[in-house]
């Protein structure tokens, strides 16, 4: 059993332990006497930081209980770590400080909106960048009720409310910000809702028919949230060249558009002109006019000027150096000999689509299929 020294003294963020045990999997697992490292559990991710031994060093990623034994597991820099060895512990202290605060913001608003709205969270979870909960509801939420319990949240939180912690029955833990919520949880919080800072709803979204979801953000990542959201406001108006970059960004993408017309109309033009310079060296077969040329350009280009070549000749057919090819076949080329393409062309592992009038894909030896068109047809 490991001594969880994070709800004894959740403030002491350094201290010294001693190795139990090791496991070695992906990362190296660590069992210690006692630990300041919060595991994993009930929406809140484990605490980070690192174990240091004689010569070696633990960056510990992922804390997990298994039994009241703490387990450690992280990436190993020198020696292998020995059993009975002394260890010095270190937490990633703004990392603790952010699960308290969305964690103690998550108790203050679930309780509000409880009370006031009778929306009941049912899920709670701390992600990387903000926190959500879940809120079983078939209908539409209100979403000025979220509204209302956001600013009560914010008004709790600069009351300065102090949060009561304590074992009942000897296993239950509570969690309790007086007259307002009490809850069993494993959770590391705040002492004071003062603490939380700030509190921000981002979105509300419905999930499925029967789930809302709400996410949030508090404290310090709100602050991180806005200086990162600042930095990329000012690099956004440097480009635009525009304090108002909506009305820019509108001015830029009308702009695109009429660009992306122009650019279409002028690669329609580009592609008449192609085609009537490849229909020029048109081969006169019995067939009649037939084009074979490798042109390295996309599919979707080619076959714009398939359709063209076929107003000029009765047989197009166009390859690139990817192996890929389009053929196709005006209406009086003779249907038999499409057919009997095709079944060459079955032969020859050849994949993709055919049609009564274009056959499109991917031949392995593209060069060599041209020659055999041609010396059997031509
Ligand atoms: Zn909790």
């Amino acid at each position: 059993m490991t001594e969880k020294i994070f709800y004894l003294d959740p403030e002491r963020y350094k201290d010294k332990g001693k190795i139990l045990e090791i496991k070695k999997k992906d990362l190296l697992g660590i069992l210690l006497d006692k630990s300041i490292f919060y595991p994993e559990g009930g929406g809140q991710p484990s605490d980070r930081g690192i174990i240091k031994g004689e010569n070696w060093e633990l960056l510990v990623l992922k804390v997990i209980e298994e039994k009241g034994n703490i387990w450690h597991f992280g990436e190993l820099k020198g020696d292998l770590p020995e059993i009975g060895e002394q260890v010095f512990m270190e937490l990633d202290i703004s990392l603790r400080k952010e699960y308290s605060q969305e964690h103690s913001a998550q108790h203050l608003f679930s309780a509000i909106i409880e009370r006031d709205y009778k929306y009941e969270t049912t899920g709670f979870q701390i992600l990387p960048e903000y926190t959500k909960i879940e809120i079983p509801l078939s209908w539409d939420i209100n979403l000025s009720y979220i509204k209302s319990a956001e600013e009560k949240t914010n008004f709790y939180i600069r009351e300065g409310i102090p949060i009561n912690i304590y074992w009942k029955d000897d296993n239950k833990r509570i969690v309790e910000i007086p007259k307002i919520d009490k809850n069993p949880c494993g959770g590391i919080h705040v002492k004071n809702t003062k603490e939380i800072g700030v509190f921000k709803v981002l979105r509300v979204y419905r999930k499925n028919s029967q789930v809302w979801r709400i996410e949030f953000i508090s404290g310090d990542r709100l602050i991180r949230r806005l200086e990162k959201r600042e930095e990329e406001y000012e690099y956004t108006k440097q480009k635009l060249g525009d304090p108002d970059i909506l009305n820019a960004l509108d001015k830029l993408l009308n702009k695109l558009s009429l660009l992306e017309k122009e650019n279409k109309k002028l690669k329609e033009e580009i592609l008449d002109y192609q085609a009537q310079e490849i229909s020029k060296g048109s081969l006169e077969t019995l067939l009649g006019k037939v084009v074979i040329k490798k042109l390295d350009l996309d599919m979707n280009t080619l076959r714009i000027l398939t359709l063209k070549m076929l107003e000029r000749v009765t047989l197009s057919f166009f390859f690139n150096n990817s192996g890929e090819f389009i053929l196709g076949r005006g209406k009086e080329f003779p249907r038999e000999t499409w057919d009997k393409f095709i079944n060459i062309l079955e032969s020859r592992n050849f994949k993709g689509g055919r049609g009564e009038y274009l056959i499109q894909g991917r031949l392995d030896n593209i060069e060599d299929i041209t020659e055999v068109l041609f010396q059997e047809f031509f």
